[in-house]
């Protein structure tokens, strides 16, 4: 029988890994395997057709030591409390990483943004918002998007937290459209990272880009934005794929042809110069860098040993579970974690918050340098902490976190 797939679990066995391995004082290992809170709340709407509709949402703070908590808002169907418990400690762990002032929070809903009209999504995010109106705060807890959510939905959190406060609050949310406090360059904030740890990964292994391969899992705003800096690095990106289906042509992709392509026919299957490809199919190919996209638990023990790829990027959160990855790890691949391959987001995201706060905004490339200077210091940090304490990359990432989130609650004390 298929073993349902917990992630809190999961991201709880992570954690355990790293602290064992570490030594983590016992104390502090029971306050870090849990969320310090979570709200779970239900959203009612009036739907189009004029029936109400009952949604459920949530909210997690899981640590605030080093800061507010900081994280994502995910719509989606399979949206789960356990999903959003582990997503909240993952950030904790990313914005330790990379050196970030926050915390760690998720927030999720329940729903199928595309099956949602504009009014009905506007609706949900303004009542949700109404719901969390305490939880949140520039302070206290700033979200952003995550899976299915955009900077329009950030755009209403904004608007209904104000309308709450009766100030002009730019700071409560990240992701923001340009217009009311967004940063430059936020949007493609986390391909950009991605493509930084993969860049580093390959000077780490004495790789030349140009003889470098590239599968990209999920052509969503990560996915698509990932294969384009990659392309433009001068990797062949030979295979991508979407929630309908992959593409894969062994001669290269073009990922710019490819994203006007889906951006007209609403998916990249079709694509013409390329071979349909089963996203299952996909993650077997033989490539030098996997970068799965889209969401947690496609890299499984099911699949595991027939993955050919030379390093693992997790641009999505959570894609490779414990039990794969140790298969992973015997076969020698090397894993780029979740925390440390899509922290681009959040960093950005901080540099939202910081320049909201000053009211004073800066231009897209002074963002770039400091995306690129941020994320380069961190796959060095986790590399030099993989080789003191001889382990995978994914448990230095965890030590070097645990450690900063740590000395923060101690100080405190
Ligand atoms: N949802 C993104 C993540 O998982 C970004 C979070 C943020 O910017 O706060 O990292």
């Amino acid at each position: 029988m298929k073993k349902t797939f917990n992630p809190f679990l999961m991201a709880q066995e992570q954690f355990l890994k790293a602290a064992k391995k570490m030594n983590l004082d016992e104390n502090i290992i029971n306050i870090l395997k849990e969320p310090q809170e979570a709200l779970e709340v239900s959203i009612p709407i009036k739907t189009d057709s004029g029936k109400v509709k009952v949604f459920k949402g949530y909210r997690v703070h899981h640590n605030n030591a080093r800061g507010p908590y900081k994280g994502g808002i995910r719509y989606h169907p399979n949206v789960t409390l356990e999903e959003v418990k582990a997503l909240a400690m993952w950030m904790t762990w990313k914005c330790a990483v990379v050196g970030i002032p926050f915390g760690g929070a998720k927030g999720g809903v329940v729903c199928n943004p595309k099956q949602m009209s504009r009014r009905e999504k506007e609706a949900l995010t303004r009542e949700y918002t109404r719901r969390m109106i305490n939880f949140i705060g520039p302070l206290k807890d700033i979200p952003a998007p995550d899976v299915y959510t955009d900077s329009q939905v950030m755009a209403w959190i904004m608007d209904e937290y104000n309308k709450y406060t009766g100030n002009t609050t730019l700071g409560v949310v990240t992701g923001k459209p340009l217009a009311i406090g967004g940063s430059e360059g936020r949007h493609a904030s986390t391909g950009k990272g991605l493509t930084v740890i993969v860049q580093e990964a390959l000077k780490y292994l004495e790789m030349k880009p140009e003889n470098t391969t590239a599968v990209i899992q999920g052509y969503g705003n990560l996915g698509h934005i990932a294969a384009e800096e990659m392309y433009k690095m001068g990797i062949k990106i030979i295979a991508v794929s979407d929630s309908k289906g992959g593409i894969y042509n062994p001669k290269g992709l073009n990922p710019l042809k490819v994203e006007s392509f889906k951006q007209k026919t609403g998916s990249v299957v079709g694509f013409p110069d390329a071979k349909k490809i089963t996203n299952e199919k996909l993650l077997q190919l033989k490539t030098d860098v996997l970068a799965p996209c889209a969401l947690e638990n496609v890299i499984t023990s099911e699949n595991a040993s027939k993955i050919k790829a030379k390093i693992i990027a997790e641009g999505a959160n959570g894609p490779t579970t414990p039990e794969a990855e140790k298969i992973l790890l015997k076969k020698n691949v090397l894993i780029f974690p979740d925390i440390l391959a899509n922290a681009g987001g959040v960093v950005v995201s901080y540099f939202e918050w910081v320049q909201d706060m000053q009211g004073y905004f800066w231009e897209l490339d002074e963002i770039h340098a400091k995306l690129d200077k941020i994320m380069t210091k961190a796959f060095w940090n986790v590399v030099d902490m993989a080789e003191k304490h001889k382990t995978d990359f994914r448990t230095a990432a965890y030590i070097f976190a645990i450690q900063k989130v740590a000395e923060a609650i101690e100080k405190r004390e």
